[in-house]
């Protein structure tokens, strides 16, 4: 098992070598994005500065050695992912646009009026409004999952939503609002018995938990490299290779052809039929190095740092007067939304501001879980394995000036 030492870790993260007004920056925003070590920064850098060339398209030294670098990362994510086959892989933007791609190619050759998705009363907006705009071109029917106060999954709600209409199930696997690690395994399963097809939203899941694809026999998973220390604008859709056989391709364009005429067109093989167009190379490349430094460090440890990190910061939470941590599933991981009575989260957000901490305020794009859970917004500390107990000392200390000052 490799070794956590936090003091070296938060030496890879250049970012927090940054100072906001003067003070030592305190990243508590990683659900939205987190930091990137030196590795994934120098790879981008050294891909513009001395390798910068197409892929899959050129015979001279630069484009075959982007090239191999790009497919490395495919190779990288297979393992990581434990998928079947590196064709199972698809590059995408992100999050975001794995779930369309689903809804577009998948949805729209597959599914039709009659048929339902269920979707959980948790999803982030990318998990909920690409099923609306299927719909709406459709006619299929979206079913939503119940949660309960705790923020958890009712299970038994699940099973009793289920039956011969469902086709397609798509939940995230850890909320980023809550925290809350969903029973993905279990609800796999339960959809497969009824013969429904099931999409994992790992964006927030992927450097938080140890994700196999094949144990969990999920049949799409989605996910963004900017979640697991990557770059933005960049992430994959894994998908069955069953599945992506017969789906028809997604955009149309360069690199996912065979033989193109005005007559007729021909495609290209997995994966490439999904890979239209000059991809974020450098991004993909980039992606390699943040896995790695995930592997280096070692998910086990990650997991157990984190959950200490959180157990610290749900207790400290409790020495603020009128505070309601918002989500408290059995499972979670290390993210605390709370709202604190009488101050409102965007208050509090620019107050702590000052004190060099980024934190969030807001719905974190799902809209539909803040009015579950009785708050127009949360404000919401999430945390990274580069975080320190110090750090929420100091937005334990922020959050009692606030409270002096806004009461
Ligand atoms: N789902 C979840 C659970 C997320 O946390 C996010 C990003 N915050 C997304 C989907 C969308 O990811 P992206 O914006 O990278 O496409």
């Amino acid at each position: 098992m490799s070794e956590f030492n936090i003091n070296t870790i938060v030496k890879d993260f250049p970012t927090l070598e940054t100072k906001i007004y003067g003070k030592r920056l305190i990243y508590l925003d990683n659900a939205a994005t987190n930091l990137k070590p030196r590795s994934v920064i120098n790879s981008i850098h050294e891909y513009y500065s001395q390798g910068t060339s197409n892929v899959h398209r050129g015979l001279h030294y630069l484009s075959e050695k982007a090239t191999d670098k790009y497919e490395m990362t495919r190779d990288k994510i297979k393992s990581f992912i434990n998928a079947r086959d590196r064709k199972e892989i698809i590059f995408t933007k992100g999050t975001t646009d794995s779930i369309n791609l689903v809804a577009a190619t998948y949805g729209l050759e597959f599914l039709k009026e009659g048929d339902e998705i269920l979707v959980s009363e948790m999803e982030h907006h990318s998990n909920i409004v690409p099923w609306q705009l299927l719909a709406k071109k459709t006619g299929i029917k979206i079913k939503v999952i119940p949660i309960n106060d705790e923020g958890e999954i009712l299970l038994e709600e699940y099973e009793a939503l289920l039956n011969e209409k469902t086709k397609l199930v798509s939940v995230v696997y850890i909320s980023n609002a809550l925290g809350t690690i969903n029973p993905i395994k279990k609800m796999i399963e339960m959809a497969h018995q009824k013969g429904a097809k099931f999409l994992v939203d790992a964006a927030q899941a992927m450097a938080h938990t140890k994700i196999d694809v094949q144990d969990l026999d999920a049949d799409f998973l989605a996910f963004s490299a900017h979640k697991m220390l990557g770059p933005t604008g960049v992430g994959a859709l894994y998908a069955k290779e069953e599945l992506l056989e017969q789906m028809p391709p997604y955009q149309g364009g360069g690199d996912m052809i065979d033989v193109v005429s005005f007559e007729k067109t021909t495609f290209n093989d997995l994966p490439y039929k999904f890979e239209a167009g000059t991809p974020n190379i450098s991004g993909v490349i980039a992606l390699f190095h943040a896995i790695e430094y995930l592997e280096k460090i070692g998910l086990e440890n990650i997991i157990s740092y984190e959950d200490e990190l959180l157990q610290y910061g749900t207790k400290r939470l409790q020495e603020i007067d009128g505070l309601k941590i918002i989500g408290i599933a059995k499972k979670k991981t290390s993210i605390l939304s709370f709202a604190i009575k009488d101050i409102h989260p965007h208050d509090l957000a620019t107050f702590t501001d000052k004190f060099g901490i980024a934190i969030r305020t807001g719905h974190h794009c799902a809209q539909p879980l803040m009015k579950r859970m009785g708050v127009v917004a949360t404000t919401r500390a999430s945390l990274s394995l580069y975080n320190t107990k110090k750090d929420i000392d100091e937005l334990i200390y922020a959050l009692k000036k606030a409270e002096e000052i806004f009461r």
